[in-house]
């Protein structure tokens, strides 16, 4: 393919995308634009944009294709401005955003071709820095196309743009979009934030805690560290959904609660056991709209040579890893090795390589 890019938002989203595209389609040329000139010289600098225009206006005006890749909000001011530019006849805008039913309906009002994107892949980092050419590989990149079916079926050239994300296409409306992404990623995320909250609260009258606190506590806040300007933007996009949402949450509370008060003992078991069965099945290598991550969890004792043993078992099997912690010791078991891999194929063959080799005991949570 050949024609002008342009890339808005150079963070983590809008940076992998553009290596994506180079890679896919060397002819095309990608301006980049970020309000902060720090990453619109780093990403010129590590060539990750062939170039960034004098202005806003000047890269939309030339671009044949335009992501958006900001925070949901700004996405949609960043579409009131193209519509008062004078843009190429043929432009296609599309965004990036969390979130598809707000832009979705404001985007029908303006004059130019728009299709919604939600390519459902994250990281730890954020930013320029975090740049990577295979962050959305094998993630599900989710389209929500406006009803004028001339500009729907746009969606096969933006397919055909993107096909070096090596993501897999999927085809949503966007009110289905946002009911999915709010039980499953924006409610979580609440909850994640509200118990680190609690949990610092609590931490203030008791100053021991947060050292003792445990891995768990840990496991089930990591999505806590999110950035909270995409997250402020992302709650106040899909209101109506993630209302409703709290609200069944609050209720579910207020029965574990009485369930508690009254000492219903086969009730707390069976609210655990139905949990557990449920979690027990879920896939675990499968992206969802909580980014994956490949990680292993090892009990190891506290001997020299532990780590090296470990490894070693996994580089004569082939596997490579990429990234490796030892987490906050145990009392019980003493210590954890945390092995991140690239892929669940791996993870899994890992696990089955260190449980036959070693004595040592595997989780994958
Ligand atoms: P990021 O923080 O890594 O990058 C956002 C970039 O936008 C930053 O470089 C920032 O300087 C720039 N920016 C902010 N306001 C701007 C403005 N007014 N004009 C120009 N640039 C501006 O965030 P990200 O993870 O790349 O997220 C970008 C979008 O993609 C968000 O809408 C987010 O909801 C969505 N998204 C994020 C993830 C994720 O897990 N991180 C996954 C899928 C979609």
């Amino acid at each position: 393919m050949q024609g002008n890019v342009f890339i808005v938002g150079l963070g983590l989203i809008g940076s992998s995308l553009a290596v994506c595209l180079k890679k896919a389609h060397p002819d095309l040329k990608i301006n980049g634009w970020d309000r902060s000139e720090k990453t619109c010289r780093l990403a010129k600098e590590a060539v990750i944009v062939d170039e960034i225009p004098a202005s806003f206006a000047k890269g939309a005006q030339t671009a044949d294709y335009i992501f958006l890749a900001v925070p949901v909000k700004t996405a949609i001011a960043y579409l009131d401005r193209l519509e008062n530019l004078p843009l190429q006849k043929n432009v296609l805008v599309t965004d990036t955003g969390s979130t598809k039913q707000e832009i979705m309906t404001v985007s029908a009002t303006h004059s130019f071709d728009f299709i919604g994107g939600h390519p459902m892949a994250g990281s730890h980092k954020s930013g320029v820095t975090a740049v990577d050419p295979k962050l959305f590989e094998n993630a599900f990149y989710i389209f929500t196309l406006p009803k004028n079916k001339k500009v729907a079926l746009r969606v096969k050239e933006l397919e055909e743009l993107l096909k070096g994300t090596h993501a897999k296409y999927v085809h949503l409306l966007p009110e289905t979009h946002d009911q999915i992404t709010g039980m499953f990623s924006h409610l979580p995320h609440i909850i994640a934030a509200s118990l680190v909250n609690q949990g610092d609260l609590f931490d203030q009258n008791h100053p021991d805690a947060s050292r003792l606190a445990a891995g768990g506590f840990r496991d089930m806040t990591r999505i806590a560290s999110s950035d909270p300007v995409m997250w402020t933007d992302i709650l106040l996009s899909n209101r109506l959904v993630i209302l409703d949402l709290i609200q069944k949450w609050q209720s579910e509370m207020t029965q574990v609660a009485k369930w508690i008060d009254e000492a219903d003992k086969g009730a707390i078991y069976a609210f655990f056991e139905q949990a557990k069965d449920t979690r027990d099945h879920l896939p675990v290598d499968h992206i969802g709209v909580i980014p994956a991550f490949y990680d292993l969890f090892v009990d190891v004792p506290d001997y020299p040579g532990v780590i090296a043993e470990v490894t070693t078992v996994l580089g004569r099997a082939g596997i490579s890893l990429i990234n490796l912690k030892i987490l906050e010791t145990r009392e019980d078991i003493i210590g954890v090795l945390q092995i991140s891999f690239k892929n669940g194929a791996d993870l899994r063959k890992a696990k089955e390589c260190i449980e036959r080799q070693t004595d040592y005991h595997c989780r994958l949570i």
